[in-house]
C-alpha cells in the first residue's frame, strides 16, 4: 500500500554505475529534494555506485544499499529473463562479486555484438562512443539507445526498445545469473532478495506463479507489486501472490533519469516491509544515514 502520511520509501534506483543518467551523488540528493526519507541504489550487476550515494548523503536521507541482479530461469525454452532486487548484502562476498563481474563482461560482450549487427547493417554508431558514454558504469541497451538517437535513427528511448530496433531485431541475450542460484547467494551475501517487478508483461515473457512458489520456498523475501510496468490489475495479482506465500511487497519507481520518464518516489513502499528487509539483512551493518 502506498503510504502518504509515514516515511516515504523508494527501493528501487538508477544512477551512472549503471544506465541512469543522474551520479549516485547527484541520486541522493534528488531524492532528498523530491521528499524521500529513504532511497535504495540499485544499479544493475554493480556496487560502485555505494560509496560516492554514501559520502553525498544528504541530512535526513537514508541509504539502502542494493544492486538489480540479472538473471535468468531456464525452465522456460528459451530461458526467460528476469530482475532480482538485492538489498544489503555484503558486497565483498566473493561468489557474489566474481558473478556480477562475470555479468558485467558478458554484457558488454552482448553490447558490442548489438552494435555489429546494427553496423552491418548500415547504422553508424561505435562501441566506443556506446562505453565512453557508459563511464565506466554497467552498460545495458539504454546506453545504445542513446546512440542511435544521437545518430538520428529514432526519437525516443521507447522507441529504440520497440521490436525494429533493440527491443526484438537486435535484441542478444546475455549470460545471466541462474535465478536460483541468485536468490541463494544473495542470501549467502547476507541479502534480501526481491523479484523486480515479476509480471510486467509490457517488457515480454514473465515466469508462471508456480516459479515464483519455489522461489520463496529457495529463500526470496518479496515481490516488487508497484511499479510503472505493472497494470492495475498486475499489481493486484502480485499482492495476492505475495500475501498466499507470505512475501512482503514493494513498490518503487525505477528511477533511471533522462533515461525514462519515471520520478523519484512515483511509486513507494510500505514502512513495515522497509523494515523487514532491514531486520533479515545481515550483509552490510546498518542504513547509511545523512
Ligand atoms: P539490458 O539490461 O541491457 O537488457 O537493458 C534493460 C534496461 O533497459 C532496463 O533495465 C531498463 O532500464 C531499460 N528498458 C527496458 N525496456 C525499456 C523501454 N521499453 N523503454 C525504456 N527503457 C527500457
Ligand atoms: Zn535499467
Ligand atoms: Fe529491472
Ligand atoms: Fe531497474
Amino acid at each position: 500500500m502506498t503510504s502518504r502520511t509515514g516515511p516515504r520509501i523508494d527501493l528501487h534506483a538508477h544512477s551512472t554505475a549503471s544506465d541512469g543518467t543522474l551520479s549516485p551523488a547527484e541520486l541522493v540528493r534528488a531524492a532528498a529534494d523530491a521528499g524521500l526519507d529513504v532511497v535504495a541504489i540499485t544499479d544493475h550487476d554493480t556496487t560502485a555506485g555505494w560509496a560516492p550515494a554514501v559520502a553525498a548523503l544528504p541530512p535526513g536521507l537514508r541509504l539502502v544499499r542494493g544492486a538489480e541482479l540479472s538473471c535468468r530461469w531456464f525452465g522456460a525454452d528459451p530461458p526467460v529473463p528476469l530482475h532480482l532486487l538485492a538489498y544489503l548484502f555484503d558486497p565483498a562476498h566473493p561468489e557474489l562479486v566474481a558473478e556480477l563481474a562475470r555479468v558485467r563482461a558478458a554484457r558488454e560482450a552482448r553490447g558490442e555484438r548489438i552494435v555489429d549487427l546494427l553496423r552491418a547493417d548500415g547504422v553508424d554508431i561505435s562501441w566506443s562512443e556506446i562505453l565512453t558514454a557508459a563511464g565506466g558504469g554497467t552498460v545495458g541497451r539504454p546506453h545504445i539507445a542513446q546512440a542511435l538517437i544521437r545518430a538520428g535513427l529514432v526519437a525516443s528511448t521507447s522507441e529504440a526498445f520497440g521490436p525494429d530496433w533493440l527491443g526484438e531485431r537486435y535484441r542478444l541475450p546475455k549470460e545471466d545469473i541462474d535465478v536460483f542460484h541468485a536468490v541463494r547467494l544473495v542470501r549467502a551475501a547476507g541479502g534480501v532478495p526481491v523479484f523486480a517487478h515479476p509480471r510486467a508483461t509490457r517488457r515480454g515473457r514473465v515466469v508462471p506463479d508456480e516459479l515464483i512458489v519455489e522461489l520463496a520456498a529457495a529463500g526470496l523475501a518479496g515481490l516488487e507489486a508497484d511499479h510503472e510496468d505493472h497494470s492495475p490489475e498486475e499489481r493486484q495479482h502480485v499482492r495476492a501472490l505475495a500475501a498466499d506465500l507470505g512475501l512482503l511487497v514493494t513498490g518503487s519507481s525505477d528511477f533511471h533519469g533522462t533515461h525514462k520518464t519515471v520520478r523519484l518516489g512515483a511509486f513507494t513502499t510500505h514502512p513495515e516491509a522497509y523494515e523487514r528487509i532491514v531486520a533479515e539483512a545481515s550483509g552490510v551493518t546498518g542504513i547509511a544515514s545523512g
